[in-house]
């Protein structure tokens, strides 16, 4: 299977990913997590990027079409995230975020014999996703995440799988959300509408909370394993 998900920032789109990961065999990725690895690491990508994600700016697409179509590949060769995801099942999060990006993405996948399979569009409120965002907080060492009151860590500010340090994500602000909130209006609303164009979009309520959104997709994956075996029969 290979799925997009799209929904605003603090839809819940990394915390599925979590569960899915425990749960099946699909691989995540993100491009949000690959850009602060670049940032992390200071390497000269990260260092031009800094500025736009630190300020919640989209990056260009040039940037993150070549960095997903080399992850995809194998051939990405910054940060950690080497490795090759050709033929496997994947979960892009954060891509495509723009139409130009969708439109590459499906070119690129279409090359290759592989097209994704269906989008899912994780539907949020403004507070639910103001609350989930100001609360958020990340393991600076392995990536988990947390929320101080919906998923406190047992020890304060310390992660529970790596005893990594927590911290808020710079672009986690209420001023730069707003930015954030903006940006994903004007330019990702786009990209709902050319999957659900295809007949590829599925929507979820994600106000509720990550098992229940994982429930849900499953249903979808189910339905999906029906249709191949009806087209198979
Ligand atoms: P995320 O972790 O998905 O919230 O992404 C954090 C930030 O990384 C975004 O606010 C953008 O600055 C940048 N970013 C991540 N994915 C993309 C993308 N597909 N296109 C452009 N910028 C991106």
């Amino acid at each position: 299977m290979r799925i997009v998900l799209l929904g605003p920032p603090g839809a819940g789109k990394g915390t599925l990913a979590e569960l899915l990961k425990e749960n099946l065999n699909i691989v995540h990725i993100s491009t949000g997590d690959i850009l602060r690895e670049e940032m992390k690491n200071n390497t000269p990508l990260g260092q031009d990027i800094k500025k736009l994600v630190d300020g919640g700016a989209l990056v260009p697409d040039s940037i993150v079409i070549k960095i997903i179509e080399n992850k995809l590949t194998g051939s990405y060769q910054g940060g950690t995230f080497g490795g090759d995801n050709f033929g496997k099942s994947y979960l892009l999060d954060g891509f495509p975020r723009t139409k130009a990006q969708a439109q590459e993405l499906d070119k690129f996948l279409t090359r290759i014999h592989q097209p994704i399979d269906f989008a899912l569009y994780m539907e949020a409120s403004l507070p639910v996703i103001l609350q989930r965002l100001t609360g958020r907080r990340v393991c600076k060492k392995c990536g988990a995440l947390y929320h101080v009151i919906n998923k406190p860590p047992q020890k304060d500010g310390i992660c529970d799988v790596c005893q990594g340090i927590l911290y808020q994500r710079p672009d986690d602000n209420e001023e730069t959300i707003k930015t954030r909130m903006n940006v994903y209006i004007k330019n990702t609303s786009p990209v709902i509408e050319y999957y659900a164009a295809q007949n590829k979009l599925k929507k979820v309520n994600a106000d509720n909370d990550g098992q229940y959104v994982q429930g849900e997709l499953m249903k979808i994956f189910h339905e999906a394993g029906k249709t191949d075996q009806h087209k198979n029969a």
